[in-house]
């Protein structure tokens, strides 16, 4: 973004900045975790598009990215973006050509910002991070209700997790039409969901995976709710 026209937006890029730079700032993400055998209720409060009846531009929507992780136990933060759509090519995509079982396709994830309600009464809000693959229980349950209701934020949703590691299942639950919470209220409370997923240009795909050294601490290693996976608890963004 290296040009802006006129004063509105040389303020909205300098708002832009500063909302940017206070988000890297705060640094680490709430990422919603449960227990297992943990029951929540969480509320969305981010529409999955803008058409939505109760879209708002200032909560924005949630996003779906399409990620490699690379392959290996250790390895489930070492992951960008697919960048097959934007650049025509994409280093993990070729190589699970090569070799389809290698663990290199790319999996389709929902982030999205949502207040989680606990038993003992506590709210937070955290960004979910759910698959949206073909073992995904929560986004394709909630995009067949965007489509049909043509709102998720008007409710609460109960999710119940079982299980751990690859055993975790998370059982969606929709509840009843509420005014209970107004998500505008926690608008100024949103995550920036662009520091959710890391998007590396082709060109350097391959020593982002592969680097010749060592990679030093990275900062986001850690923040991330993957990071959790053989923790009890786990986000939902494992992969199940
Ligand atoms: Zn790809």
């Amino acid at each position: 973004m290296g040009i802006q026209k006129g004063l509105k937006a040389v303020h909205a890029y300098k708002d832009e900045l500063q909302r940017r730079r206070e988000a890297a700032e705060a640094g680490k993400k709430n990422w919603f975790k449960m227990d297992d055998g943990e029951s929540v209720d969480i509320w969305f409060l981010q529409e999955l598009d803008e058409s939505a009846e109760n879209y708002s531009e200032e909560s924005g929507i949630g996003v779906f990215a399409t990620e490699h992780v690379k392959p290996g136990k250790d390895n489930f933060n070492v992951k960008c973006v697919c960048s097959m759509d934007d650049e025509e090519a994409c280093f993990g995509c070729e190589q699970h050509r090569k070799d389809w079982k290698a663990g290199w396709k790319g999996k389709n994830k929902l982030y999205i910002n949502v207040l989680v309600k606990r038993k003992n009464g506590d709210q937070e809000v955290a960004v979910l991070s759910t698959s949206n693959g073909p073992k995904g229980t929560i986004a394709p349950l909630l995009i067949k209700y965007a489509e049909n209701k043509n709102t998720v934020t008007d409710r609460w949703w109960n999710i119940t997790r079982s299980g751990l590691k690859e055993e975790t299942v998370y059982q969606p639950f929709v509840g009843e039409p509420s005014d209970e919470v107004k998500p505008a209220d926690y608008a100024d409370q949103l995550f920036d969901l662009e520091t959710c997923y890391r998007v590396v240009p082709y060109a350097e795909q391959e020593a982002f995976f592969f680097p010749a050294a060592p990679r030093g601490e990275d900062s986001e290693e850690g923040s991330d709710g993957d990071v959790k996976a053989s923790d009890s608890k786990t986000s939902a963004s494992v992969d199940w």
